[in-house]
């Protein structure tokens, strides 16, 4: 059985932390969420870097030294967990996290001082709690998700494979008394090894996983960019033709339809006239919001062009096509855009069509686009459903 230096393989951790916290700080981001996580990535590897203390203690000191850097290991894996949860979007009030990674550390330092077995346990049973809930948080994450990504599945594999074999010690040391060696680790000879070479090798790849989940959500702001609109964000026509293609695609083995809305401002042009261009743009972000904030999830809203909107909605009944597009209509018309000009008031008039199965979604819109102009026609500010089955 190959043989392992416990305390070689801490010193191999710290110093692989300092190379995660290098990469951390090399990490440009303008996305808050992925900053602040990557802020407590830092503080992590600061953490586990205190590892490498061992390397510079004395020979008799090593596992005093190594007892005080663990309580800061300790932390360490606590600030992972806090920061793979931000990472994920999932926020842990700060206040939370703090007295979290603080107790860990209480815990870690204050058995310390008592015997070996005790602080065995101790050591044991923080380990196994911080390494089970990380690993278990990771799952639930994954379960609750609609599509599986690789780099969250390799976080849970790292996770849980540090969660198991805290687990075995854990187990280990309540059911097995001492001896209880100098690195306090007091494992079944085939469970040594791994410990030293998972210990050693969890700073950096947590670091691998955390680039790779990173290098996802880039490329999928990317992806984002390139099929939304550069003054709202919502679709552009691009992003429309992509998203509603794959809409489509999927309700059709459904039992609901597709509604397809065209909205359009009434009388933009006289807004444009008489506040100019620029606040212009700043009604049409202004919709944009409005028409978010009412929108529901599973909803997909485009900018057309200029001041047209379109919107992709699975619904069960015309009804409930005209009471969506209605409240769209509503909302819009009592809330004006605040502007440094004043409030300007303005109203949309809505075409809304149905998807039908023989037709693209070009068909559609033209289709929502001959009810939007019956809706102009009537008087403006109103919306006019068409059949379903036309
Ligand atoms: P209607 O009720 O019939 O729709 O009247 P309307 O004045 O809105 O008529 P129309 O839809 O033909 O006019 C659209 C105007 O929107 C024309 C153009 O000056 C303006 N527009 C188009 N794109 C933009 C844009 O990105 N920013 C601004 N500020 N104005 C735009
Ligand atoms: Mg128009
Ligand atoms: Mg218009």
């Amino acid at each position: 059985m190959l043989s392992v230096d416990i305390f070689s393989c801490y010193a191999v951790a710290g110093v692989g932390s300092l190379v995660g916290l290098a990469l951390m700080s090399l990490i440009r981001t303008e996305q808050p969420r992925v900053s602040y996580a990557l802020f407590l990535y830092r503080w992590a590897f600061v953490c586990l870097a205190a590892l490498a203390a061992v390397l510079f203690a004395p020979r008799d000191q090593v596992a005093a030294v190594a007892k005080a850097a663990i309580g800061f290991a300790g932390m360490g894996l606590t600030l992972l967990a806090w920061a793979f949860r931000q990472l994920n979007g999932r926020r842990t009030p700060p206040w939370l996290g703090a007295v979290v990674t603080a107790l860990v550390g209480a815990v870690l330092w204050g058995f310390a001082f008592t015997p070996d077995e005790s602080y065995e346990r101790a050591l044991a049973l923080t380990f196994a709690v911080v390494s089970v809930g990380m690993a278990v948080d990771q799952g639930w994450l994954i379960l609750r998700s609609a599509r599986i990504v690789g780099s969250e599945v390799s976080l849970l594999i790292v996770a849980g494979c540090f969660a198991m074999h805290w687990l075995a010690f854990l187990i280990h040391v309540l059911t097995v008394p001492g001896p209880y060696p100098s690195h306090w680790l007091h494992s079944p000879a085939w469970l040594l090894p791994i410990s030293g070479i998972g210990i050693s090798v969890l700073p950096l790849s947590v670091a691998a996983v955390v680039l790779a989940i990173i290098n996802g959500r880039l490329n999928q702001q990317l992806r984002a960019r390139a099929l939304s609109d550069d003054l709202t964000g919502a679709l552009s026509r691009r992003g429309l033709r992509e998203l509603g293609g794959r809409m489509l695609a999927i309700q059709e083995h459904q039992p609901r339809q597709v509604a397809v809305f065209i909205l359009d401002v009434d009388l933009f042009k006289s807004i444009n006239e008489r506040y100019g261009h620029v606040i212009g743009d700043d009604v049409i972000k202004h919709i944009t919001h409005v028409l978010r904030e009412h929108l529901r999830d599973d909803a997909l809203l485009a900018r057309y062009g200029g001041e047209e909107f379109t919107v992709l909605l699975p619904v069960n009944s015309a009804p409930e096509a005209y009471s969506a597009a209605e409240r769209l209509r509503h909302a819009i018309e009592t809330t004006p855009c605040v502007t440094r000009m004043g409030p300007i008031s303005v109203t949309v008039s809505v075409g809304v069509s149905f998807h039908g199965s023989q037709r693209s979604l070009e068909e559609d819109l033209s289709r929502a686009a001959v009810l939007l102009y019956e809706a102009k026609q009537n008087g403006r500010n109103r919306v006019v459903v068409g059949k379903p089955d036309s």
